[in-house]
């Protein structure tokens, strides 16, 4: 990928989560302790600053360096959540990565996510979105970068009737139940954002 390519895919995808700031706190507020906008904030953020240095490396180690800034920055539960997958992404893609590559890439963030986080799906958490979007490029086909966007979105929305088990949200018990999960709403949004470009 091309420097100013980078730039404008990482550009989008923060820029989204930096304007739907205000609407992640929101969810964290009905089910946790209404900090997660902040915290994307703040992880975006320290990635857009330092993004005219990211953009001039190699693809594995500009995710590598997100991953590290995200962990840095992000905080709460799921800054090492979403430092992990990067880094994991990092680790296991190309530089130029085709489908193929993507598919085994985020199976292998979605091992690394159930393992540092260690939950599994079913419990109300980002790993109920990263799960069947990795199935969904597992699968392989055509518009693998629509399926994905649209598996993301429903995937968040499936969330609202589910009882937490994990998390912070796991403290409300059956109070978890009727709302949408912070993370599972962000990481849909990511994964919206990565498609459409994806998508052209
Ligand atoms: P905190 O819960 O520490 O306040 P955030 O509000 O930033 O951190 O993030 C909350 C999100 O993190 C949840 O909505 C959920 O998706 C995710 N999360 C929390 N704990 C776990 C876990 N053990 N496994 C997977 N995801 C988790
Ligand atoms: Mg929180």
């Amino acid at each position: 990928m091309e420097p100013a390519q980078l730039k404008a895919l990482i550009e989008q995808v923060c820029q989204a989560v930096i304007a739907e700031a205000d609407h992640l706190t929101e969810l964290d507020q009905a089910i946790g302790d209404g900090d997660h906008g902040l915290n994307m904030k703040r992880g975006c953020e320290a990635v857009l600053t330092d993004i005219d240095n990211l953009v001039t490396k190699p693809l594995p180690e500009a995710l590598r360096a997100i991953g590290t800034h995200l962990v840095m920055t992000v905080g709460g539960a799921s800054g090492p959540l979403f430092g992990t997958l990067f880094l994991t992404l990092g680790k296991e893609l190309p530089t130029a990565p085709n489908e193929a590559d993507l598919a085994r890439a985020l199976a292998a963030a979605f091992g690394a996510l159930k393992m540092r986080g260690k939950s599994d799906i079913g419990q109300k958490t980002m790993l109920d979105v990263w799960a069947p979007v990795a199935a969904v490029l597992a699968a392989g086909g055509d518009e693998l970068p629509a399926k994905a966007a649209k598996t993301a979105k429903e995937a968040a929305e499936a969330t609202v009737p589910m009882l937490a088990t994990r998390g912070r949200a796991s403290f409300l018990g059956e109070r978890s139940v009727g709302h949408m999960d912070p993370g599972a709403y962000s990481s849909a949004l990511i994964v919206s954002k990565v498609a459409a470009f994806w998508g052209g």
